[in-house]
C-alpha cells in the first residue's frame, strides 16, 4: 500500500514539472524582445517620432530597434505592443 502512495507522489511530482515546463515555453515574447536591438541615440534631431506614441523622440532616450526590419521606436513603447502584438506596428513585420 505504501508503494501506491509513492507512486501516486511520483505521478504528481512529474504532473507539476509538466505543468511549469509548459507554463514556461510561453517563449514567445521572449523571442520577440530578443529581435529588439536597445541604444541611446544622443545625437539625432527631433525630425522623426516615434510611430506607437507619435512623439517626437527627445535626445538620449532609450530607443529599440527592430533588428529584422530596421524600425525604430521608444523601446518602452515598442516594449508594450509587442505585449499584445507579434508584428511591427509601422510595417507589420511579423516578428514570431
Ligand atoms: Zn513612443
Ligand atoms: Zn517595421
Amino acid at each position: 500500500m505504501v508503494r501506491f502512495w509513492v507512486l501516486i507522489a511520483i505521478v504528481a511530482a512529474i504532473v507539476f514539472v509538466v505543468i511549469w515546463i509548459l507554463d514556461d515555453a510561453d517563449l514567445p515574447r521572449h523571442e520577440k524582445l530578443e529581435q529588439i536591438e536597445h541604444d541611446v541615440v544622443c545625437s539625432e534631431g527631433s525630425l522623426s517620432g516615434c510611430a506607437i506614441c507619435l512623439e517626437a523622440y527627445v535626445a538620449c532616450e532609450r530607443r529599440a530597434t527592430i533588428s529584422s526590419c530596421g524600425h525604430r521606436f521608444h523601446a518602452h513603447c515598442i516594449e508594450a505592443w509587442l505585449r499584445e502584438n507579434n508584428s511591427c506596428p509601422l510595417c507589420r513585420h511579423r516578428l514570431v
